[in-house]
């Protein structure tokens, strides 16, 4: 290593107070996001310290950067360390700072995408840059991805790139968001591991009625007031728990008292617990261990007047490991009832991914991290949005969701910044996540 930790902490800082200025928000459309901004400053960043860097950019300003360390040995396995440069939207009227400052204040880095997640782009690309300086000759080859568009289902990024450049960006183990907050436990700190992802299954319902006078209501078919019906219906729809293998080694790993962990492996008990658990942890629990409804939006109407005909509802589904749209078709069609016939239902299925546990990678993780964070382990956990490693999963690749992040950075801290207000993280976590990545290279590759 050419630099001190200290150095490396404060390079990684700079680097992500660039990021976060640069501000490449993106709102879905297209033209939003301009990622090549931040590609080009982390281009500047590296391009010196003779890596291989190249540029793709399926769609004008949506630039995704590959820097590469060649292996020696094409057969020995390969790591990508993957980061997403675009951020969502913020409303700065919930913010007590500027989001987009990049502000240094009692060792907290406040902005748009502090945690999510160029906390982790910016330390990536400073372990890139400390690796191939120091002359790191791996076996197997080291790619780092600066990737666009991961806050809109990856379209002219990670999706984009894994089918048309493949060999550009694919490797047998990836590392990517998140992760990796210490969570306390009475055998010590463990460290989440996010070894798979749920799905979506975004549905379209179209309820109808019979349009007529609303002078006259009595015995219309109101199609808002079927509408009103079926949000309720899915508003109090509880499918049963599902225990599956990602949920029950988490439980196992968090050495809960004896008869916490029970319940919360019981489909039974569980809804004990959720009523006892802080609402940010019940919320997540929740999520982790059921197919989960969210109706989000609601278009219909045209007239003070006019009985409606046709009311748009969308509902967010969030499908388990191992379920099939055919079941999540199934249980919504049981919330619906016997409303169920007389509602037109299109979904767009993108299915749950997951990599498994007892891996190389998993193993080399174990090491690491317990070299830099005293008296660790790590545990698998489910993650309940999406992320890019559903694209490489897909194609083959073992993909873990981990960084590290120090305790000034609770899990709680962390759950309600993410897409929230007020988004910051303390220096001593992009230095630790800096660390992290350069350990990984060496013990993974060499
Ligand atoms: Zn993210």
């Amino acid at each position: 290593m050419t630099g001190t930790a200290a150095d490396t902490t404060a390079e990684t800082t700079d680097l992500l107070q660039v990021l976060i200025r640069n501000a490449c928000v993106n709102d879905g459309h297209v033209e939003s996001g301009k990622e090549e901004r931040s590609v080009g400053a982390l281009e500047a960043y590296l391009g010196t310290a003779g890596l291989d860097v190249e540029r793709y950019e399926p769609k004008p300003g949506r630039t995704s950067l590959v820097a590469r360390i060649e292996g020696t040995d094409p057969e020995a396995p390969s790591l990508l360390l993957m980061g997403h440069t675009d951020v969502v939207p913020v409303n700065p009227d919930g913010w007590s700072r500027e989001p987009f400052s990049g502000e240094l204040v009692d060792g907290f880095v406040w902005g748009r995408g502090a945690v999510d997640m160029l906390n982790i782009t910016a330390s990536q690309a400073v372990a890139m840059r400390r690796l191939a300086e120091s002359g790191f000759k791996p076996r197997g080859t080291l790619t780092y991805l600066a990737v666009a568009d991961e806050e809109a289902l990856g379209t002219w990024g990670a999706s984009w790139l894994v089918e048309h450049e493949r060999d550009a960006v694919y490797a047998d183990y990836v590392l990517t968001e998140s992760g990796g907050y210490q969570m306390a436990t009475p055998e010590g700190i463990r460290l989440p591991v996010l070894t798979a992802e749920k799905g979506t299954f975004w549905t379209k319902l179209r309820v109808r009625g019979t349009p007529g006078h609303g002078s006259q209501p009595f015995r219309t078919d109101n199609a808002l007031v079927t509408a009103a019906e079926v949000v309720r219906r899915l508003s109090e729809f509880q499918p049963d728990a599902h225990m599956h293998e990602v949920w029950r080694r988490f439980v196992d790993g968090m050495h809960y008292p004896p008869e916490l962990h029970d319940a919360m492996l019981d489909p039974a008990q569980l809804p004990n617990v959720l009523a006892e658990l802080p609402l940010g942890m019940s919320r997540l629990v929740h999520a982790c261990t059921h197919t989960t409804f969210a109706p989000t939006v609601e278009h219909g109407g045209t007239k003070t007047n006019v009985i409606p005909d046709l009311v748009e509802l969308e509902v967010d589904i969030r499908t388990l490991p191992g379920q099939t749209g055919e079941e999540a078709l199934a249980l919504l069609r049981e919330a619906l009832g016997d409303l169920a016939d007389q509602v037109e239902i299109e979904s767009n299925d993108d299915p749950s991914t997951a990599s498994p546990i007892d891996t190389p990678l998993w193993d080399s993780l174990t090491r690491v991290t317990g070299r830099l964070v005293e008296g660790s382990a790590l545990v698998p956990f489910l993650m309940v949005g999406g992320t890019d490693n559903r694209f490489f999963r897909r194609a083959g690749s073992v993909g873990y969701g981990f960084a590290l992040f120090s305790q000034r950075l609770s899990f709680e801290d962390y759950a309600t910044m993410f897409h929230g207000n007020d988004e910051r993280v303390d220096v001593d976590s992009l230095g630790l996540s800096e660390q992290l990545w350069e350990a990984v290279a060496h013990d993974l590759l060499d």
